[in-house]
This record gives C-alpha cells, sequence and structure tokens, in this order.
C-alpha cells in the first residue's frame, strides 16, 4: 500500500515580524521524531513504524527570499500533492505559510471548515505593512470567503484591530480566559487543523519567537486534536523556533504533535 500521507517542510520565515529563525525547524523536527528517547507510536496505538501509513517528502526548496515567489510554489507544491488525493502534513516556517497552503487545500476541497490553534489571531488587515505577515493569514483566508468556518483555539492577544477583523469574518474563538467546552467542538465540513506551537504556555514549549504566557498544556493541546468530531485531512505545525529551544524540548513537542496528527488523519479517512 502506497502511503496517502505526506509531511513537508517549508522552511520559510521571512514574513516573521518579531525573530526569523523558524525556517531551521523541519530538520530538527524529523530528528526529534526519530530520537531514541521515544518510539512512533501515536496515543491511539498506531505503528508509524510501519510502511504504508505516511511518507516524508523532505522541504520544499526556495530560490530567494521574495515573498510572493515562495507563496507561490509552496501553493504550487502543496496542490500537487494534493491532486494525487493524498493528504498532507507541512511543517514551518512561520504562520504566513498557513496562507498558500490553505490556499491549495481549497483549491482542491472547495470548502473547509479551519481549527487554528494559537495564542494569536494573525487575524491583521496587514502588520508592518506587510500584507503576507505571519500576524495575516487567516485575515487572507477569510477574505476568500471559502472557508466555511474558522475556529480559534488558545488565543490571548486579542487588540481593538484583531476583535474588529474577528467580528467582521465570523470568527468562533475559544479564547485561554475561558478555554472550558474543547471537547465540544464538532464540524460538518472536512477540517484542516493549524497549529501554532506558541498556543502552549512557554513552560511546555520555550522554542518560540512570541513568548506568550498563560497557554495551553501540551496534555490540553493533544486533547483538543484528538477530540473535535469531524474528519481531519490536513494540517500544519508552525512557529518552532529552534533558536530560543532548550535541550530540543519544543522539537520534541512538535514531533509528538506530528505523530498525534498524522494519526488522526489516518484514523479519519480510512
Ligand atoms: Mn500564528
Ligand atoms: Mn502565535
Amino acid at each position: 500500500m502506497k502511503p496517502s500521507i505526506k509531511v513537508i517542510g517549508v522552511p520559510d520565515d521571512i514574513n516573521s515580524s518579531f525573530m526569523r529563525g523558524s525556517k531551521n525547524a523541519p530538520p530538527l523536527i524529523r530528528e526529534a521524531l526519530y530520537s531514541d528517547s521515544s518510539n512512533l507510536f501515536s496515543e491511539s496505538g498506531l505503528d508509524l513504524y510501519q510502511n504504508g501509513i505516511w511518507e516524508d517528502l523532505g522541504d520544499i526548496e526556495f530560490s530567494g527570499e521574495v515573498a510572493v515567489e515562495n507563496f507561490k510554489k509552496i501553493k504550487t507544491s502543496i496542490k500537487d500533492v494534493l491532486a494525487t488525493g493524498q493528504k498532507l502534513v507541512a511543517l514551518g516556517g512561520d504562520h504566513s505559510i498557513s496562507w498558500p497552503i490553505l490556499d491549495a487545500h481549497l483549491d482542491i476541497w472547495n470548502t473547509l471548515d479551519i481549527l487554528h490553534i494559537d495564542a494569536h489571531p494573525d487575524l491583521y488587515d496587514n502588520l508592518l505593512d506587510n500584507k503576507l505577515s505571519h500576524a495575516s493569514p487567516f485575515a487572507r483566508i477569510m477574505e476568500t470567503g471559502r472557508a466555511n468556518r474558522l475556529v480559534q483555539v488558545g488565543i490571548r492577544t486579542l487588540n481593538k484591530h484583531q476583535r474588529e477583523q474577528a467580528e467582521k469574518f465570523g470568527v468562533e474563538i475559544y479564547q485561554m480566559r475561558n478555554i472550558e467546552g474543547l471537547s465540544a467542538i464538532s464540524f460538518s465540513k472536512p477540517v484542516y487543523c493549524s497549529i501554532d506551537v506558541d498556543a502552549l504556555d512557554p513552560a511546555y514549549a520555550p522554542g518560540v519567537s512570541h513568548f506568550e504566557p498563560g497557554g495551553l498544556s501540551t496534555r490540553q493541546l493533544i486533547d483538543c486534536i484528538n477530540g473535535f468530531k469531524g474528519r481531519l485531512i490536513g494540517a500544519d505545525i508552525v512557529e518552532y523556533n529552534p533558536k530560543r529551544d532548550f535541550h530540543n524540548l519544543t522539537a520534541m513537542v512538535a514531533a509528538k504533535l506530528l505523530k498525534e496528527v498524522i494519526a488522526r488523519i489516518y484514523h479519519d479517512n480510512r
């Protein structure tokens, strides 16, 4: 059986507003995944050593640092994979990459429900005069009108502008200050899950560019990924910044999330 879930690295961090470094994440997440300190079983018991479940496609290679060009390359690369009926998990890179990745998914699926787990709503119309900022991907997606729902979890940085944007786009937000009810989240359309590692409290995941205290525990995040009702068809794990990490702790967290996401996609699409 040919593996139907592909993992692809997207080493692009040129749209980061505060600190670069997340482009170095994909190889370190792979290294953590294969670390002898753990194994390749998901919590559900799926054996990811087995052939036929998933395959690593390596990293997208960029020729330069022009955002528009890189986004074109990301969208084309992702769409080529999806067009053959395969599912995809992308490893960032900063969160700006979710816009071309989701744009490709929406071309294939027509509509989607989006579960976005993050400290930040990433709904800026633009930030620092950059419409492609890592603080703006979900504004770009919602403007297209193609997403059925955007549900955000872990948010704790809402300002006036982003509150207005959320209202305008009908975003459903589970803020950290009132996080109950995650297990009741239920989707009717195919679900794409975008995971910004800074959704976690920096105590659990120090390897991020934006420390935002008061976040999710790793346990809460895993339960969120595995707990919603619906069919997961794709995901990204972004914003791991090795420059800020201690003892590869955050790389291990990202690798754990990768295992859980692959397993959920596998179980949901058999
Ligand atoms: Mn983000
Ligand atoms: Mn964030």
